[in-house]
């Protein structure tokens, strides 16, 4: 569904308007900050950058506005936005948020401390990850308003400070949906697939571009439906929930990227749809 609103202004003449569904504005480490960087007066939205990241802009009400991804590690405090072009900038302010800590038990360890051979392999994983992960599409507007890829309880929410058998990891950049395996798992917005690879860590993995900087991430799954470059409509079959990869158990490992850094998946679901202590 593309959750857009058709505004009919009414009057002598009569305007109408698009309203972009936009992400909750939660401007905390892995969350979204929505900032105006200006009047929509010409008809190519301003090339905005976080940290020489093209970051997505919008059109709402005759106004610009970046929907800037703000990355876990960030500090609390004032950050910058950048014009390509021009030395003008525009600030918003990163409000801290501590994140509790997970203790998972992993009992391949080869997954919590991989072998030679892996570790060549995580490698060259690495990048492409790197680049699904950092596409960008030109297109008007994304699609941000994302429906749930799978029905069922949230098993780890986003932003865990995470342990692997008492390592410390990176913390957790998705959202957990405990599922039985082979339990369909359904495209959230439109968009283009940019990746559909088995990767030591993710499993079988799908990554989707849905335009101007905004992708999402699918992991674990038992099988891939979907082939690079295919282009997938909200609801589309992208595979199936699985246990490949380093997992605990069967479930699925949803991310949400924005200017090449995960966010919070929560923010951009309907709000019946959140974790109920979702801030
Ligand atoms: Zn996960």
């Amino acid at each position: 569904m593309c959750r857009v609103l058709l505004l009919l202004i009414s009057g002598l003449a009569s305007l109408s308007a698009w309203a972009i569904d936009l992400p909750e504005h939660q401007p905390t480490p892995g969350g979204v900050a929505i900032v105006d960087v200006g009047a929509a007066e010409s008809a190519s939205a301003p090339h905005i950058l976080r940290e020489k990241k093209r970051v997505a802009v919008v059109e709402q009400d005759g106004r610009w506005l970046a929907v800037v991804g703000i990355p876990l590690s960030a500090k609390p405090g004032e950050a910058q936005l950048s014009v390509k072009g021009s030395d003008k900038t525009f600030s918003y302010t990163v409000i801290g948020k501590d994140y509790p800590e997970q203790r998972l038990r992993i009992k391949n360890t080869n997954k919590v401390n991989p072998d030679k051979s892996a570790q060549a392999r995580i490698k060259s994983e690495r990048s492409r990850k790197w680049r699904a992960k950092n596409h960008f599409r030109a297109l008007a507007a994304p699609d941000f308003s994302m429906q749930l890829p799978v029905q069922g309880p949230y098993s780890s929410r986003f932003g865990l400070k995470r342990f692997f058998n008492d390592q410390p990891r990176r913390p957790h950049g998705g959202l957990d949906i405990a599922a039985p395996r082979h339990t369909p798992i359904h495209a959230p917005a439109a968009g283009v697939v940019v990746e559909a690879k088995d990767f030591f860590f993710s499993g079988n993995c799908v990554f989707i571009d849905h335009g101007q900087g905004l992708t999402s991430f699918y992991a674990h799954m038992t099988d891939i439906a979907v082939e690079i470059g295919q282009v997938v409509k909200e609801g589309d079959l992208l595979g199936t929930v699985g246990d490949t990869g380093r997992v605990t158990g069967p479930h699925l490992h949803w991310s949400i990227g924005l200017n090449g850094t995960w966010v919070d998946p929560s923010l951009f679901l309907p709000e019946t749809d959140r974790p109920a202590d979702a801030p």
